[in-house]
């Protein structure tokens, strides 16, 4: 990590309609971190994810990705600026093969780039395996790959993961962890949405800890781990 802000959050609000999902936020991702962003259901993890990328528009507060504001810029140019999004529930096409799925990632692009397939097969020797089968036909931990191999395909500098690891077996889990954290040795920066605290501050450099949309505590990921208070309330410890 360099320490240089990649994303930035500033007193960051977010409505529906009359419900206030985000009070007024601040959050930043410095260039080669992983971030974890944990909270219970509800907290607003989800809705931090959609405003960063566009899918949602702050009422207040200000979004800036290297320096520069987000406000007005549309979702689409926002992957374009190198904001990858894996979104919660992994959102993959059921009824188009895993190639299929890969090449909708790289629509930023002209066309599809070998590099970026064989880098994402090779992470996802799995997703190699099945190219051909429908996204709809693979299995939970499979289709979480392709969510992220997805995203991976449109080059980000950002990659935003919302909640990889939800209903997954153990194992799974752990190699979808391994994963992200090749993911970013090789070069991208990482907010992490994460229901699972324990293992996602195992990864983190950094933390940040929603609740009812406030961030109630923000601390190096090894502080956040030894913590009583997130030990209790997020490590299912007494
Ligand atoms: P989860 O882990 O359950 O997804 P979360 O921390 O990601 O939780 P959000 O999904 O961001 O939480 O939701 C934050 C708040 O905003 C909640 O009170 C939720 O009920 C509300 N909310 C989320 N989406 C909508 C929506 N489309 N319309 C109205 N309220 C919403």
């Amino acid at each position: 990590a360099t320490g240089i802000p990649l994303l930035e959050l500033r007193s960051v609000e977010v409505a529906y309609g009359g419900i206030t999902a985000l009070k007024g936020i601040d959050l930043e991702v410095r260039q080669g971190e992983i971030v974890a962003l944990l909270g219970a259901n509800g907290a607003g993890k989800t809705t931090t994810l959609r405003t960063v990328s566009g899918l949602l528009t702050p009422r207040t507060g200000q979004v800036l990705y290297a320096g520069e504001t987000l406000a007005g810029v549309p979702a689409h140019k926002i992957v374009q600026l190198g904001i990858g999004h894996s979104p919660e529930g992994r959102r993959i096409f059921s009824r188009m093969t895993v190639l299929e799925n890969l090449e909708m990632g790289a629509y930023r692009f002209k066309s599809v780039s070998r590099k970026d397939l064989d880098q994402v097969f090779e992470l996802f020797p799995r997703l190699h395996e099945r190219r051909t089968q429908l996204g709809g036909n693979l299995s939970g931990g499979e289709q979480q790959m392709l969510a992220i191999g997805r995203a991976m395909m449109g080059q980000p500098s950002l990659l935003l993961l919302d909640e990889p690891s939800m209903g997954l077996a153990p194992l799974i889990v752990a190699q979808i962890f391994e994963i992200i954290e090749r993911i970013n040795s090789l070069g991208t920066t990482i907010l992490l949405v994460e229901q699972n605290a324990a293992q996602a501050l195992r990864l983190a450099n950094r933390g940040y800890v929603l609740e009812t949309g406030q961030i109630v505590m923000s601390a190096p990921a090894s502080e956040l781990l030894n913590d009583p208070r997130v030990r209790e309330a997020y490590l299912g410890e007494v």
